[in-house]
């Protein structure tokens, strides 16, 4: 499951940061998750609970922030909103456009004690 890989790659950047940082327990969790990265935000919350289970980051609060989606119109030469990957062009109706943002999940921050 492509969720439970993501969840597994979020504990691997919590425990490299808590090398290099020096903290030993983290509190909370905030995530940065495009609107066309394709993660199904109730099954990323499931793998990490039992991903993180046992580890420093064990009962730490979740909290994602969603990245609006955004790509751009070949036909139209600009940047357009869009809210899913192959939506059309909201201007045009065109299908050629390429995602240029909202396609990434990363960790923003952590709150650690
Ligand atoms: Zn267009």
């Amino acid at each position: 499951m492509h969720e439970m890989s993501l969840a597994e790659e979020i504990l691997q950047i919590i425990e490299d940061a808590a090398r290099h940082q020096g903290f030993g327990r983290v509190r909370e969790i905030r995530l940065e998750i495009g609107q066309l990265a394709g993660v199904e935000v109730d099954a990323l919350r499931f793998c990490l609970d039992s991903v993180l289970h046992g580890s420093l980051a064990e009962g730490a609060r979740v909290e994602v922030e969603h990245t609006p989606g955004a790509g751009w119109c070949m036909l139209c030469g600009m940047t357009v909103p869009i809210s899913a990957l192959f939506d059309p062009c909201p201007r045009c109706g065109s299908h050629q456009v390429q995602p240029t943002g909202g396609t990434e999940m990363r960790v923003k921050d952590l709150l650690v004690e």
